[in-house]
Parts: C-alpha cells; structure tokens; sequence
C-alpha cells in the first residue's frame, strides 16, 4: 500500500500516545492525527498523576518522541462530539481509536453526599494539577479532619497530598492555589477508609511506604486491625509488612496526621450546611466459594467529626457520542480494542480503569494490532479525502496544534526554572490559549 492509512487517535492520554506509537512504527505508512479536548497533551499523566511524584511525570519524554515522528499531527481543543461527530471522523479516516479515558468517578450512593466539602477525588485531583475546567471549584480546606474513602493508590495520592508540608510542595508544579490552601489548612488529620481488610486494600507498596516517610507526617495504624490478615500475593504480604511497621511506630508528634482504618464503609455524611460528620459501619470480611473476600456490615457504627469527604471509589469512563457504550462496565464494547473494523478503542475506555501507565502500552499495542490486521485485509477504507483540518477551519474553530502546546509547555517550563519547579502551569482556557496563539493555532 503506497497511500498512507488515515488513522485518528481521539485521547492524547497514555494509551493515545502509545497506539499513535504502535501505528507509526507499524510495516505499513500511517497518518496519525491525534484529537485532543484540552490544549495540552499527555491526560491523566499531566492532570492525574500526583506532582509530588516528577519521575512518574516522565514518561511524557516518551510521548515527546512519538510526537515528533513522521506522520503524527496534533489537533488540541478539539472535543470530540462538540467540534467533530464520530460520523464524521469515521467518513475521513480509515480507522478511529478511541483512547478518551474514564472522564468520571463512582459515587457512593449515600445521603449527604453533595453537601458543600463532599468532593470526588477526581475534582480534587484535577484542581491541584491545573485541569482548566475545576479550577473555579471552591476547595475550602479550612477543617482539622479530612476523610478520605476508598483503598487504591488515587486514596493515598488525595491524602498524602493533603498531608505534604510546604517544603515538600514547594519544588512539585502543583498550581499555587492548591499549594497555599494545603499549606494554611489547619488540617491535622487525614483518615483513610478502606472497606475491606488490610490484605485487600488495592495500595501498591511503593506509595504505602511513601507515606511513612513524610516530613511533617505521622501515619496511624492500628494493631488490632492487622490482627489476623494473611496476604495472598507479593503486593499484599509486602503491604502488610509496611502496615504492621506502621503499628508499632510511636506518634512522633508531626503537625499531621495520616489515620488507616480498614473494614469500615461509609453510609451517611451530615451537616448542616457543610460536611460536619462521616458515619461509618464496620464490616466482617467474608470470602465466597470462589476465593473471593466480601465485605459485609455489621449493626456496629460510628461517628467521624470531618470538614472534608473525598470519595475515591474508582473511575468511570462516560459515553462517547455516536459510539457503542456499555453502561454497566463504563466501557466502549470491544473484543481485545476491536468495536468493528475501523472503530478501535485503548487505555482506560477499553478495559476499564485499572492498571498503571505502562499497561496501556500493551494494551494500545494489541488494539493496533488488530487495526493492523484488518488493513491488510483490506477491511478499512474511508469515504472521503477531505482533511479534518478544512472541517475545522471551515467550523471557525481554533485547533491548537502540536507547535501551539510546545509553546505552552516552554512558557510553564519558563516560569518554572527560576523557582527549582519543573514548570508553574497555564491553567486556564484563556492562558493555555493566549499561550498557544501566534505559534501554534490555526483558525
Ligand atoms: C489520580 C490518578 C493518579 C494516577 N497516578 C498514577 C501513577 O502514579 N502511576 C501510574 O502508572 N499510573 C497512574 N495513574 C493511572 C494512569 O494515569 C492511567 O492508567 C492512564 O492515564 C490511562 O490512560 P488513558 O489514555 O486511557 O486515559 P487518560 O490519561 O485519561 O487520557 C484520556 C484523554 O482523552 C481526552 N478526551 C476525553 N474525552 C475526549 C473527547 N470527547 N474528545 C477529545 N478528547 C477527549 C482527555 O482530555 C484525556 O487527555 C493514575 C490515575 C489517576 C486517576
């Protein structure tokens, strides 16, 4: 085949990167225009990913790379199913993978759930990363206690980030606003409620341990929970290892708090204008036939005094228009990424939110694959030359393209340097686009 095969990737996110990555290096010529919401690329290792952990941020060299290969445009600030429909890429490209991610969070499903100070971790996550649409959220962190729900290592980011002394904010690009609310807070504990027992938690150790070692930091655990719990792989015996650590350790009198309770769940937050109490039941853990370990409620409850709930109960990716969506699992409908020849999905919008950066590079690699295939089976044909560009142009929309987000990316690295921090980022619509202008936008 001399003609190039169009292919669009909608998600500029790991698993974006890493299928743009896969089809550029394929046997075969291949275009890839990645289609991007934002100004800016890289998803949840820009907005997700904590800023006090700078060497997991830099897997985004890699994608520095995969962008400046032959073949690969960038369109940010292009909203897929605002600015272009799904029909529409369908009509001019052979192919389309959707890697948009998993937009929302899991709700609790409990009364008081959004009273003012009851946030998803998500929201949370996306303010102190410089996310442009949450930064008008109304974080107001002035409260001794802070409860943080959920087991996985979202849970341990949302309270160690809390937890973090100025000194140790100071050198991340966490945005100023969150860096001064953190630092004023009168916060002095942090509670993390897992409803299952230590040996189920989803933490992995690395960031467990992380948390023993804050600078102004205690972290509780109490004996009594670890009593009896047996790991059942290398994660949880380690996990436990650090735990049990944790137990023996002495208070040292830090100006904070980290608290681990397990086997609680939450079922009410109160308040009268505002969160003011968490009330939580104590489960009994119960494995089923298959192994399985289930948590169920006891008739034992209690009462947390708390200013702040962050639910961190997973993610949820959220329907693409145009495209098949399953609403149960929160997924685009696939089998190994293929929905139908010339409809691909990766990353977090295909399996579902689970895994660390690196299992999208596998998993965006299985989908090209399959793409691959159905090329050379000669399964993929677009109806249409015209380019998405002159559809955008001709839409009067503002693209910023790859050259507009370099522009960005030194203007934040700029502010940045003579700080000691690796960029102070843009975080606004206005700025990331003033920022872009001139360099990078075509209208
Ligand atoms: C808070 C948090 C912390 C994490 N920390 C770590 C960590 O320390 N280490 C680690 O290995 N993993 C971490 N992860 C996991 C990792 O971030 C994910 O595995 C990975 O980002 C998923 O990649 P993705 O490309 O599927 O989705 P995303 O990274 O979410 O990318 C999706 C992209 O699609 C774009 N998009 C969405 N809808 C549209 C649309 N309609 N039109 C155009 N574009 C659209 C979004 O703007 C986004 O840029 C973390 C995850 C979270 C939530």
């Amino acid at each position: 085949m001399s003609e190039p095969l169009r292919v669009a990737v909608v998600g500029s996110g790991p698993a974006g990167f890493y299928a743009a990555g896969a089809l550029l290096s394929a046997d075969l010529p291949v275009e890839v225009d990645m289609v991007e919401r934002l100004p800016t690329p890289w998803g949840l290792v820009r907005l997700g990913v904590a800023p006090d952990h700078p060497n997991i941020k830099a897997v985004s060299r890699a994608f520095e790379r995969i962008a400046a290969q032959p073949g690969f445009r960038f369109f940010g600030n292009v909203e897929l199913g605002r600015d272009v429909t799904a029909e529409e890429l369908a009509r001019l490209y052979d192919a389309v993978v959707y890697a948009v991610g998993a937009q929302t969070d899991r709700r609790l499903g409990i009364p008081g759930e959004d009273l003012p100070g009851s946030w998803a971790a998500t929201e949370f996550v996306a303010w102190y990363n410089g996310h442009p649409d949450y930064q008008s959220l109304p974080f107001d962190l002035n409260t001794e206690r802070a409860v943080v729900v959920g087991a996985g290592n979202v849970a341990l980011d949302v309270a160690r980030m809390l937890a973090l002394s100025p000194e140790e904010l100071a050198p991340t690009d966490t945005t100023d606003a969150a860096i001064a609310a953190i630092a004023e807070s009168p916060l002095r504990e942090i509670v993390v409620l897992a409803r299952r027992g230590p040996a189920q938690a989803a933490f992995t150790t690395p960031e467990l341990k992380e948390m023993g070692e804050l600078a102004d930091a205690d972290v509780v655990v109490d004996p009594a929970d670890l009593e009896g719990a047996v790991g059942t792989d290398t994660n949880s015996e380690r996990n436990l290892e650090v735990l049990r650590e944790y137990a023996g350790r002495a208070p040292a009198g830090r100006g904070r708090a980290v608290v681990f309770r397990f086997c609680v769940s939450p079922v009410a937050i109160r308040g009268t204008d505002r969160v003011e109490e968490i009330e939580i039941v104590h489960n009994e853990l119960v494995a089923d036939e298959g192994g399985n370990v289930r948590a169920v409620a006891t008739d034992r409850r209690e009462t947390i005094p708390c200013g702040l709930v962050f639910r961190s109960v997973g993610y949820r990716g959220v329907p693409v228009p145009g495209v098949p969506f399953d609403d149960a699992g929160g997924v685009i409908p696939n089998d190994r990424g293929r929905v139908a020849p010339g409809l691909y999905v990766a990353g977090w919008i295909k399996r579902g939110p689970t895994g660390v950066i690196g299992t999208n590079k596998k998993d965006a690699t299985e989908t090209v694959e399959l793409l691959l295939e159905d090329a050379r089976a000669g399964l993929l044909a677009r109806e249409s030359d015209e380019r998405l560009e002159s559809l955008l142009q001709e839409r009067g929309l503002e693209v910023v393209a790859y050259a507009g987000w370099e522009a960005i990316d030194r203007n934040e690295r700029a502010r940045g340097e003579p700080l000691g921090r690796p960029r102070v980022k843009l975080c606004s619509w206005e700025e990331l686009l003033d920022a872009a202008r001139g360099v990078g936008v075509s209208r």
